[in-house]
């Protein structure tokens, strides 16, 4: 029959082993989403500078639009200073056609800023879309990379919960309950020891019980924190 002891120790580093996946199972899709919604932000950031790119286009397109209807205005009224009687409404027609014409220069000005506002935008955002395609292709590299540490996190925590059931059937009913309810309380229940320290809760045990501890052929506990207490050769 397998050693208690050694059984003992076995059982509890199939615990960690579920213990360590479902640990990584929590923290893989807060990693997973961190990284999409970085994601997120980065393609947003380029969709702010293609959404600003059109509205330049429509703005300069009603400039554009703005410039012809006063082209139009001048026009005509450039026609109707034939038909005029009186000075006055001459200089009146002047007037109106100089406010047209300082209106005009002054939608021509906004509509080289806006061109130039384009330009710039339009200079680095190929650049920007080239860095953006690289970003979001190594996160979605890494999102891919921890999906699949999910799975096999997954696999790693039924394998060992499998092996640590296994075990824990092999050990008497009153040890298995034993080994539980340790646990439970402490984390870890079976404690190593190799000089004469506890290592669970370093406290010191006695040359004597540590002579007990060698002989490895009960079961005993750390008068202090009430761990199960296993020998092992200090070069094992
Ligand atoms: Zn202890």
């Amino acid at each position: 029959m397998e050693n208690e002891l050694d059984l003992l120790v076995k059982i509890q580093g199939f615990d960690y082993e579920v213990k360590e996946a479902k640990a990584r199972l929590t923290q893989l899709p807060k990693e997973i989403t961190r990284l999409e919604k970085e994601i997120e932000t980065k393609e947003e950031d380029l969709k702010h500078s293609e959404t600003r790119i059109q509205e330049l286009k429509k703005t300069y397109k009603l400039k554009e639009l703005e410039i012809a209807d006063n082209e139009g205005k001048i026009n005509k009224l450039n026609t109707q200073t034939f038909a005029v009687k009186t000075n006055e409404e001459y200089r009146a027609l002047l007037n109106e056609v100089e406010f047209l014409k300082k209106g005009n220069s002054e939608v021509e000005d906004e509509m080289l800023s806006i061109l130039e506002e384009e330009e710039n935008i339009e200079n680095s955002i190929d650049k920007s879309r080239t860095e953006a395609k690289e970003y979001v292709d190594t996160k979605k590299a890494k999102i891919d990379d921890l999906r699949n540490e999910c799975e096999s996190m997954q696999e790693k925590q039924k394998t060992a919960e499998a092996k640590l059931e296994d075990n824990l059937a092999k050990l008497p009913n009153d040890l298995e309950e034993l080994y539980g309810k340790i646990a439970r309380v402490r984390g870890t229940a079976v404690c190593m020891i190799t000089n004469n320290t506890c290592t669970g809760c370093y406290a010191n045990l006695t040359h004597q019980f540590l002579n007990e501890l060698k002989k490895r052929n009960k079961i005993l506990l750390c008068g202090n924190c009430g761990r199960i207490l296993v020998y092992t050769e200090p070069n094992k």
